[in-house]
């Protein structure tokens, strides 16, 4: 909806048609978001409160991973699901602005000096016209006046569809999947990585690890608009 037809016509749903309240959504599907709360700071996984100054989960205590943070909006399920499979798969681009705006105030952004967006494979991204990640990104960066640089790691592996896959298997799949352009990277030292969803935190894992091994930056946080619980 553009702004004059915002400023004639009630705001509807974009979902549902009903009469919208905040983020172009009716009450009804807004009371089904659903967002993280208790999980560890690092991974996002569930971890209750023990005394531990940062509530790290166990995994994280022992095997830390290459990113020092995942922040999501919420949890990957109902309406989020509807919002990104719309932009992911449908051509609804509107949506990642939308998408932006619903999750934009859960981000802490202290430190963070660009938002670097997951890429997708060359042919993959010519498929879907575009991607999903990167709109998500620069709707992100827009509101938090934090550069986005989308062509800092490029995809070199057409990977096949990891949605089957479990973790060990992602991380196999996605062995030498990317280059990392670390001429673009090397004035940063605190960076996030943004994508639509983070199911298994693979695809995170491995780009950290790439990065941590490829150039200086000490900082790599993990950022999506939703996360499976
Ligand atoms: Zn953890």
């Amino acid at each position: 909806m553009n702004f004059l037809e915002k400023w004639i016509l009630p705001p509807t749903c974009v979902v549902s048609g009903e009469s919208a309240e905040r983020f172009d959504l009716s009450s009804a599907l807004l009371q089904t978001l659903k967002q993280p709360d208790a999980v560890c700071p690092v991974c996002c996984e569930p971890s209750l409160k023990q005394g531990g100054e940062k509530n790290l989960c166990g995994a994280c205590l022992t095997t830390p991973p290459a990113f020092c943070q995942t922040q999501v909006g919420f949890y990957f399920e109902g309406v989020l699901t509807q919002l990104v499979y719309g932009l992911k798969y449908h051509q609804k681009l509107e949506y990642a602005r939308l998408l932006a705006e619903m999750t934009v105030e859960s981000f802490d952004v202290t430190g963070v000096q660009v938002l670097v967006p997951v890429p997708l494979h060359p042919l993959r991204r010519r498929d879907r016209g575009y991607n999903q990640a990167e709109l998500i990104a620069k709707e992100l960066g827009k509101r938090l006046a934090i550069p986005v640089l989308s062509n800092g790691i490029l995809r070199i592996k057409n990977t096949p569809s990891q949605t089957h896959l479990n973790a060990k298997q992602r991380r196999k799949n996605l062995v030498n999947s990317f280059e990392i352009k670390t001429d673009a990277l090397a004035e940063f030292s605190h960076i996030a990585l943004v994508d639509d969803v983070i199911t298994t935190g693979a695809t995170m894992q491995v780009l950290a690890e790439c990065l941590q091994k490829e150039t200086g930056i000490e900082k790599i946080q993990a950022w999506a608009i939703a996360k499976t619980e």
